[in-house]
């Protein structure tokens, strides 16, 4: 796996050996800056990709041969479509994990209640999801981290270990703040754009080719096409035999 220290320490070789060479042979500017935007450039696609595990380690699947599968919401709780959904996972004797927002668990704690009551599973994706949070100092995620925490303990009575990040972004201060607060990471492999893929129908046939045992699933729990998704999905995952697991039970199966 790609490793931001590595990718660092690489860039720094190849940019002191350039200097060193510029005594000798006259080595044109455009080198340079080939490095440091080759540098940028993997940076940025670090970042934004979990799956390298580039600024630090996350899960993105379990190992498990056995057909099962993890659904997993970003984002709510919402007041109108996760109770459909919650429904919908009760109708069909699925469990799921929702990434739960700490502002939106304040504004909606019955529903927080009943996810842990129906024995789904909750964690954290931070307090604000601020879409400048990939630019928050260690510190401020910290004490997002642990706000939203504190919250779900208060309402379930559990310590949460799990953190998904706002965006999937990580970052050298989301790697520090998560070495202060000790969370495991938690990424995906079926990524389902439900937010962005208007036709449910193309969400689904995105999902159904990338689905396979062991799988992390992401859906977000806040627009009102989910229902209709999480249905069809439901249904494709009974006749497909596939178990829907809360992230604990998929990675005890590891
Ligand atoms: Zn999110």
């Amino acid at each position: 796996m790609l490793k931001f220290i590595h990718i660092t320490s690489l860039a720094a070789i190849a940019l002191l050996g350039f200097i060193v060479l510029d005594w000798f042979y006259e080595i044109s500017p455009i080198a340079y800056i080939s490095i440091v935007l080759l540098w940028l450039l993997l940076v940025l696609l670090g970042s934004f990709n979990m799956r390298w595990q580039f600024f630090t380690s996350s899960i993105i699947k379990s190992s498990t041969s056995e057909r099962k599968v993890a659904i997993t919401f970003d984002d709510g709780p919402h007041p109108e479509f996760t109770p459909k959904v919650l429904q919908l996972l009760k109708l069909y004797n699925a469990k799921a994990t929702f990434f739960c927002i700490g502002k939106h668990i304040e504004s909606y704690p019955n529903i927080v209640k009943q996810i842990h009551v129906e024995k789904h599973k909750l964690a954290n994706h931070s307090y604000s999801h601020a879409t400048n949070f990939g630019f928050f100092r260690k510190n401020r995620i910290v004490e997002e981290l642990k706000k939203t925490d504190a919250l779900l303990e208060q309402i379930t009575g559990m310590k949460n270990t799990w953190f998904r990040p706002p965006y999937g972004v990580t970052n050298p201060s989301i790697a520090r703040a998560l070495r202060d607060t000790n969370h495991t990471v938690i990424g995906w492999n079926a990524r389902s754009y439900d937010t962005v893929l208007k036709n449910p129908t193309r969400v689904l046939n995105r999902l159904q080719k990338k689905i396979q045992p062991g799988s992390i699933i992401l859906l977000h729990d806040t627009h009102s096409r989910c229902p209709e998704i999480v249905e069809h999905l439901l249904q494709f995952l009974k006749k497909e035999n596939y178990d829907c697991v809360t992230i604990e039970t998929l990675l005890n199966e590891s």
